[in-house]
């Protein structure tokens, strides 16, 4: 999911439109604003794109100077309008909205605990025992969100908003991104920095690993609701999910993109008459592939613009659906020639054979295909949707196999070690460079088994 947060603009609700609009492909399911104008909240929420949920009408009816917005997908298919954020509660003598992008891992426990004890939920989002958290605690509503997010486990950004104070805060490994900027007076929240740029905001820093930021007529407190644990921001939003405009921990996703490509050269070369990557995430990884071999880099696979992420759409019939919506090989480019093809990941599979495919039906003569991310083995438990751990091919196949299964003529994948240098910014010197790489080591920076039936995060 994405979010984004306006705090001391007049201007609001556009720029969160703009600002979701630039995180669109964080989430293609629902959207929503809900703005604070000092007294009340106002907030509109749908299923769809930004631009299909919103129009210049419902944008001018939301007036206020403090916002919060998000874009959602589901990471358990639950899809459906209620589990739309941000989620809105009656609070006090006021209101509390909330947008979240992550997965709260103890959710099912504490929801068990908090049903036990009276609590009726109106939704399946873990994002809502976060509400009853708060509204449970005697304290004023500071206090009582840093005694909420203190039980909770796993990875997450908040933004959450009440009729006069913004709060922010990042799990205590960081495990999701979320940056702050400013334009003018006003403070501006974005899971990427691309919402910024887009706003005409400038980045000022990422939010840490257990930060609690509050704004309010006192203008910005910079607290933390815990004390920060082993950083480990999301590999993966290097790799595949983020857009190559965004910087992220001091690197930009381009350039770490390519930096894997040209890695990836090093450690699995292959000759070719040329390279292309599988648009639109590993384009820049391609580019590197082909600097660091001189193998030209070419558009050997064409992206129809108008079809969504196929990850992001919930169930495997829609998902492969998409594949083939998706992709096209360029004959003229790849007819008779030795192809190395670059892509971020390979999660199931379907999509690598779908397009090894693609490019041998369009007269490659032989398909090498580069991964630049180690195998992935293990689900995410922090907000990536990754179905579960039987669905995923590199747990259960060699390299070898997978190779014979998506039809390659040589398959490789970049090593973690390559894939932390690549990364760089500026966490070199933690551990893992900083990152998470659960999903291909196994190693997860939290408890993650709480017992409990499975999440319905973003
Ligand atoms: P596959 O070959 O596993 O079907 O698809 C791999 C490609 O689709 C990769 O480019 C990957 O980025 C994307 N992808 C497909 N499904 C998922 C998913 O469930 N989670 C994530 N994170 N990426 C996916
Ligand atoms: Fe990201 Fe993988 Fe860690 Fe999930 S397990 S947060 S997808 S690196
Ligand atoms: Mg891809």
């Amino acid at each position: 999911c994405g979010v984004f947060g306006v705090f001391g603009h007049l201007e609001a609700a556009s720029m969160s439109y703009y600002g979701l609009h630039a995180l669109q492909h964080r989430g293609e399911e629902s959207a929503g604003i809900c703005v604070a104008d000092g007294r009340d909240f106002n907030y509109h929420r749908g299923m769809g794109l930004v631009k299909e949920v919103f129009d210049k009408d419902k944008i001018a009816s939301l007036v206020g100077d403090m916002s919060i917005g998000h874009v959602r997908y589901s990471t358990s298919g639950d899809s459906r309008l209620t589990n739309a954020q941000p989620l809105v509660f009656k609070y006090r003598d006021g209101d509390l909205a909330i947008a979240t992008n992550g997965n709260i891992v103890n959710e099912p426990l504490i929801r068990k605990q908090l049903e036990q004890s009276g609590s009726i939920f109106q939704t399946t989002s873990d994002t809502e025992v976060l509400a009853h958290l708060i509204a449970r605690s005697p304290k004023d509503f500071v206090e009582a969100a840093k005694d909420a997010l203190k039980q909770l486990v796993g990875g997450f950004a908040f933004l959450l908003m009440t009729n006069d104070k913004l709060i922010v805060a990042s799990d205590s490994h960081g495990l999701r991104p979320l940056v702050m900027g400013r334009i003018g007076d006003a403070y501006i929240f974005a899971s990427e920095s691309c919402a910024l740029e887009v706003i005409g905001a400038q980045l000022v820093r990422d939010i840490e690993p257990g930060e609690l930021l509050v704004l309010d007529k006192n203008g910005l407190l910079e607290d933390r609701f815990t004390e920060p644990k082993r950083k480990a921001l999301c590999a993966m939003e290097y790799i595949y999910f983020s857009r190559p405009d965004s910087d992220m921990n001091g690197a930009n996703l381009h350039t770490a993109r390519k930096r894997m490509g040209s890695r990836m050269a090093l450690e699995a070369f292959v000759d070719a008459d040329l390279v292309t990557g599988v648009p639109d995430s590993s384009i820049s990884a391609a580019i590197g592939f082909a600097e660091q071999t001189g193998i030209p880099y070419e558009l050997g696979l064409i992206k129809n613009k108008y079809t969504g992420r196929t990850f992001i759409q919930p169930s495997q019939e829609l998902r492969e659906q998409g594949v083939k919506m998706k992709l096209s090989a360029v004959r003229s480019v790849v007819d008779g020639k030795r192809v190395v093809m670059i892509d971020d990941s390979i999660v199931r599979g379907t999509t690598s054979r779908r397009i090894v495919n693609l490019l041998r039906e369009a007269g490659a003569v032989e398909v090498h295909v580069r991964i630049t991310s180690p195998p992935f083995k293990n689900p995410c438990f922090y907000g990536i949707d990754t179905p579960d751990r039987r669905d995923l091919i590199a747990s259960y196949k060699t390299i070898a196999e997978m190779c014979e299964e998506i039809n390659a003529d040589s398959l490789a994948f970049l090593s973690p070690e390559g894939l932390i240098t690549s990364i760089g910014g500026h966490n070199k010197d933690d551990y893992k460079g900083g990152l998470c790489l659960s999903c291909f080591d196994n190693d997860y920076p939290t408890q993650v088994d709480f017992g409990g039936a499975e999440k319905d995060g973003c």
